[in-house]
C-alpha cells in the first residue's frame, strides 16, 4: 500500500506524448478515479475537440500511481481520457490499450516492450542559445566517455533514484555517441507499462535536469554533425514476464527467433513507411534518419527498410531471441508508437508474412543498385512522405482509427507547413547570389 500524499497529479499525454496534468489536493483524490478531472479538450493538442462541446475527463488507473519526489508530497496518477462517459478514441493511452487487447485476443499472449531513451543535456550560453552541458565539444568518439558521465553523475543518480521510487528499474546509464548525449536503460515490461514508464521517465528527467540548471532535450537531431536521439523499441511476447514466445533456440537461421517473431517482423517491414510517421513524428526526425554527417563516423540510425542479425545500420536489429526496432526517435509518443507497432506486427502474424533475407552488411555503404538487387527500399525521407504512407496504410488506419489518423495527419501537416515552407538562412545564403 502506497503512503499517503498531499497532492495527486491527474496526468495523461497529448498527441505529441507531452505530459499534461492537473494537481488535485488529496481530499479530492477520489474524484480522479470516479468522474475524473475535467479538462477543456480543445486546449490539448490532438484531441479533435472544439471549444464548445463536452469536457475531456481524465480518469485515473489505480495501478499506475507513483511518487513524484521532485514535487513536495505528490504522486502522479496515469489517466485515460473519457468524453461523454466513453473512452476517447483520440486519447493515446486508450489507443495503446485497444491495440494491446487486439494482440492478446489474436495471440493469447501479452506484448512486451523495452524502450531505450537517448537525450541531450544542454545549457544556455551567454548569448542565450543552447549548447551541450558537459563541455565535451572537442571530444572525438565520445561514446561511453567516463569523464563526462562523471561530470553529470549527480543529475543521473537523482534521476535513477526517482525512477526506482516509481518501480522503474534502471540497469545501465552511459554517455552516448554524440557529445553531451546520454542514455538510460530500464527493464522491459508489458507494452502499456513501458509507455507509462517512458512518460514518467521524461517527466522526471526534465524536472530534475531543470533543477540542475540544464535542459534535458528529446529533440531527435539537435546538432546536424552528431548522431541524433533514438528511442529503440525491443519487442517480445509471452504469458508473463520472463516467457518469450518470440524466442526459439532451434531457429534454423541461427537468430533464435520463433515463427511468430518472423511473422511479426514481416509486418514491421511491410508497414515500415506508415509506421515511420508515428515513430519519427516531427520534421526534425528526418535529419536523424541519414547515413552521413556524424563526426563520430556513424549515425546508427536506419535509412533503409531492412533487417539484420545484430546490424545497427538496419531498421530492425536482431539481438537474439527478440526484435529491436531502430527507427523510433526520442520525440515519439510511446503510446502511439506501441499501438502502431502492434498493428503492423499483428498484420504480419495474421498474414504469416515472410521478412525475406537478413542483411548483415553496412547498409550505409550499399549502392542503390545493391539495394534494389536485394529488394530493399528506402524509408520515407521526410515527414510529408511518411504521412502520405500512413494515410495509405489500410491496416494501420483501421487499427489506429480513422478519426485519430485524420487528426494526426492534420496536426502534422500544419507542423510541416510551418517549418518546411521556410527558406532557412543557410539556404538563402547558398542561393541568393549563386546563379
Ligand atoms: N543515437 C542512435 C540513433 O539515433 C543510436 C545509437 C545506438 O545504437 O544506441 O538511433
Ligand atoms: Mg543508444
Ligand atoms: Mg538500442
Amino acid at each position: 500500500m502506497m503512503a499517503d500524499f498531499d497532492y495527486y497529479l491527474a496526468q495523461f499525454v497529448d498527441i505529441h506524448g507531452r505530459p499534461k496534468a492537473k494537481l488535485v489536493p488529496a481530499r479530492h483524490k477520489e474524484m480522479i478515479f470516479g468522474a475524473g478531472a475535467g479538462f477543456a479538450g480543445f486546449a490539448i493538442a490532438g484531441m479533435g475537440m472544439g471549444p464548445h462541446g463536452q469536457e475531456f475527463m481524465a480518469i485515473g488507473d489505480r495501478d499506475a500511481i507513483r511518487p513524484v519526489p521532485w514535487m513536495p508530497s505528490t504522486a502522479s496518477v496515469t489517466c485515460e481520457g473519457y468524453v461523454g462517459g466513453k473512452p476517447h478514441p483520440l486519447d493515446s493511452r486508450v489507443i495503446a490499450k485497444k491495440a494491446l487487447t487486439a494482440f492478446q485476443e489474436t495471440t493469447g499472449l501479452e506484448f512486451f516492450s523495452g524502450l531505450e531513451p537517448e537525450f541531450f543535456l544542454l545549457k544556455k550560453n551567454d548569448a542565450g542559445s543552447y549548447e551541450v552541458a558537459t563541455d565535451s565539444e572537442s571530444l572525438d568518439k565520445p561514446c561511453y566517455d567516463f569523464r563526462h558521465l562523471s561530470s553529470v553523475s549527480s543529475f543521473l543518480m537523482e534521476l535513477r533514484a526517482a525512477l526506482a521510487g516509481a518501480d522503474i528499474d534502471v540497469y545501465q546509464i552511459d554517455h552516448e555517441d554524440a557529445n553531451g548525449q546520454f542514455e538510460m536503460n530500464f527493464t522491459y515490461a508489458d507494452g502499456l507499462r513501458t509507455a507509462d514508464n517512458l512518460t514518467y521517465f521524461k517527466m522526471a528527467a526534465q524536472a530534475i535536469a531543470q533543477k540542475h540548471g540544464m535542459l534535458c532535450s528529446f529533440m531527435p537531431k539537435p546538432f546536424i554533425e552528431r548522431s541524433g536521439s533514438g528511442l529503440h523499441m525491443h519487442m517480445s511476447a509471452g504469458k508473463k514476464i520472463g516467457d518469450n514466445a518470440f524466442e526459439d533456440k532451434t531457429d534454423p537461421r541461427g537468430m533464435d527467433l520463433s515463427p511468430m517473431a518472423y511473422h511479426f517482423l514481416g509486418g514491421l517491414l511491410a508497414h515500415a513507411p506508415g509506421l515511420t510517421a508515428i515513430a519519427a513524428p516531427c520534421v526534425n526526425s528526418y535529419k536523424r534518419l541519414v547515413s552521413r554527417g556524424s563526426r563520430s563516423g556513424a549515425t546508427w540510425a536506419p535509412i533503409n527498410i531492412a533487417w539484420g542479425d545484430n546490424n545497427r545500420t538496419a531498421f530492425v536489429r536482431i539481438p537474439g531471441g527478440r526484435l529491436e526496432l531502430r527507427v523510433p526517435d526520442a520525440s515519439a509518443n510511446p503510446y502511439l508508437l506501441t499501438a502502431a507497432i502492434v498493428y503492423a506486427g499483428l498484420d504480419g502474424i495474421r498474414r504469416k508474412l515472410d521478412p525475406g533475407q537478413p542483411c548483415n552488411d553496412n547498409l550505409y555503404q550499399l549502392s542503390l543498385s545493391d539495394l534494389s538487387a536485394r529488394g530493399i527500399k528506402r524509408l520515407p525521407a521526410s515527414l510529408p512522405d511518411a504521412l502520405d504512407a500512413l494515410e495509405a496504410d489500410e491496416a494501420l488506419c483501421a487499427g489506429l482509427g480513422d478519426a485519430f489518423v485524420n487528426e494526426f495527419i492534420q496536426v502534422k501537416r500544419t507542423e510541416c507547413d510551418e517549418l518546411l515552407l521556410q527558406v532557412s538562412p543557410a539556404e538563402f545564403r547558398r542561393y541568393v547570389d549563386f546563379f
